[in-house]
């Protein structure tokens, strides 16, 4: 039985399980996906650096996992903003933080490609149920998964929570990263014919785009009509007016993975219900609940995992 199961192998469950791991808590990081990091991708291609998920990050105050993990040369700034704030990047991308959690998670069990299907409770211990049938125990839960795959694992064993996490909403993007020739495009980009639409960047960072190129990143904020990642860059070319010869495209299809609920009045009081509701020794962090900046994700995750060890030590 470990004694704390993590559902979740994205950056805020990467977090928690490092937390665990630096307090020597035994834990298992179970992620459905068969790579860790969730939402968090990025490749370096022909040059370019490109990021499938997050890449401009709001960063608000000092991020003291930088230095822990080794990264303090890895962040570069982008722009500040009116309150003072920095927009940073990853110069190779923004998977670099969620690879350097990982390769610090060194006595958790990672089970990847395995899903928690629901959890209950026997005697003090939790049951968690995976989708494949396999049954396992843990003394605690961090569940670092978005609100609608929580719902369903909260179904049976505590329906006010589902009920709760059902009111959850989310939005489908695209993101598409496409590099060209800078003289193959005009720049500053022109707003979208529709704002609905997408919305843009462009960048030549240097320790993102090679000399003499750019390389724009949008994010297409309701589903392409066409199904292969080449039909999706030639539609959005088309209707941006862009070449529809790229040197280097990349297309990240999240059908629900843009969280709006944080975003809405009624959240903080739904999270408050939530909360009371979750029996000792289980904790939710992440994108869904309370963190609505990616440094809120990371911190987050730290502190779920701090929280439920001192759960644990108390109920020892
Ligand atoms: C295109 C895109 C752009 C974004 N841009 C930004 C940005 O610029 N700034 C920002 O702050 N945020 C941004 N976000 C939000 C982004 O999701 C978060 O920043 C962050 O990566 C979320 O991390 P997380 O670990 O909380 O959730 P996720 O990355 O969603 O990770 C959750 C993990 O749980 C796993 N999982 C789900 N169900 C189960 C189950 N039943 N059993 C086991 N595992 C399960 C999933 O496979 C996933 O790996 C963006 C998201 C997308 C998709």
């Amino acid at each position: 039985m470990a004694d704390v199961m993590v559902v979740g192998g994205g950056v805020t469950g990467l977090a928690a399980a490092y937390e665990l791991e630096k307090l020597g808590v035994d834990y298992t990081l179970i992620e459905v996906k068969g790579r860790l990091g969730g939402s968090v991708v990025s490749e370096r291609r022909d040059g370019f650096v490109l990021d499938g998920g997050p890449f401009v990050l709001h960063r608000t105050r000092e991020w003291p996992f930088l230095a822990e993990l080794g990264l303090e040369e890895a962040v570069a700034p982008v722009a500040k903003l009116a309150d003072g704030s920095d927009l940073v990047t990853f110069k190779d991308g923004t998977q670099t933080l969620t690879d350097a959690l990982v390769q610090r998670l060194q006595t958790g069990r990672i089970l990847t490609r395995m899903a928690v299907s629901t959890i209950g409770q026997v005697e003090n211990r939790y049951a968690i149920c995976m989708e494949n049938g396999m049954m396992m125990e843990a003394a605690a839960l961090i569940i670092c998964a978005p609100a609608r795959f929580a719902e369903r694992m909260f179904y049976t064993f505590q329906p006010e929570i589902s009920l709760r996490l059902l009111k959850f909403h989310y939005d489908t993007i695209t993101r598409v990263s496409l590099g060209y020739r800078a003289e193959a495009v005009t720049l500053p980009l022109e707003a979208p014919p529709d704002p609905g639409f997408a919305f843009g960047r462009w960048t030549n960072e240097p320790h993102r785009v090679p000399p003499g190129h750019v390389l724009l990143q949008i994010g297409v904020r309701f589903p392409l009509n066409k199904t292969t990642p080449e039909q999706m860059v030639e539609e959005l070319t088309r209707t941006m007016g862009w070449p529809s010869d790229p040197v280097v495209s990349r297309v990240d299809y999240w059908p629900e993975s843009h969280s709006l609920s944080p975003y809405t009045d009624e959240h903080d009081t739904l999270m408050t219900e939530i909360e009371a509701l979750l029996p000792g020794g289980v904790a939710l962090a992440g994108n869904d609940y309370r963190a609505r900046l990616f440094e809120d994700r990371v911190l987050h995750g730290q502190a779920a995992a701090r929280q439920i060890a001192a759960w644990m030590g108390q109920d020892a």
